[in-house]
């Protein structure tokens, strides 16, 4: 479980909050990020709060995260080239703010620097 529950991302799949959303289904949610970093920046993210970072989640429920990569494959298809990065933030040093897994797709002309981009 995330330190908060219900989670800023729980909190989308319920409408507490309006997103952009660009997919759903029984086990995952995408929407726009809030803060784009790249000019396609989709957040990733199952209903579940059960897994808090990516290792967890590889862990407990790999076939989840192996669905987790293929809608972000079919995300960068339909609003981008199909080609991306796929970067999850794995604790707080890292960047992450949100503790309930999500995985950042960015696609289209990075610019040097932003997330992804050492
Ligand atoms: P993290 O920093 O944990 O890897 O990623 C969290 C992401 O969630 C950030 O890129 C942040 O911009 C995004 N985010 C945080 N709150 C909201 C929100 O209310 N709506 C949307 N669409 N994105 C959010």
């Amino acid at each position: 479980m995330p330190p908060e529950s219900p989670s800023i991302f729980s909190r989308i799949v319920a409408r507490e909050i309006p997103a952009d959303i660009v997919y759903e289904d029984d086990r995952v949610i995408a929407f726009h990020d809030i803060a784009p970093q790249a000019p396609v920046h989709v957040v990733v993210t199952p209903k579940t709060e059960a897994f808090t970072d990516v290792v967890g989640l590889a862990a407990g429920d790999p076939e989840l995260l192996a669905h987790m990569v293929d809608v972000a494959r079919s995300i960068a298809e339909d609003l981008s080239d199909g080609q991306f990065r796929l970067v999850f933030n794995t604790g707080p040093a890292s960047g992450q703010t949100v503790f309930h897994v999500h995985a950042h797709v960015l696609s289209g002309a990075l610019e040097e620097g932003t997330l992804g981009t050492q």
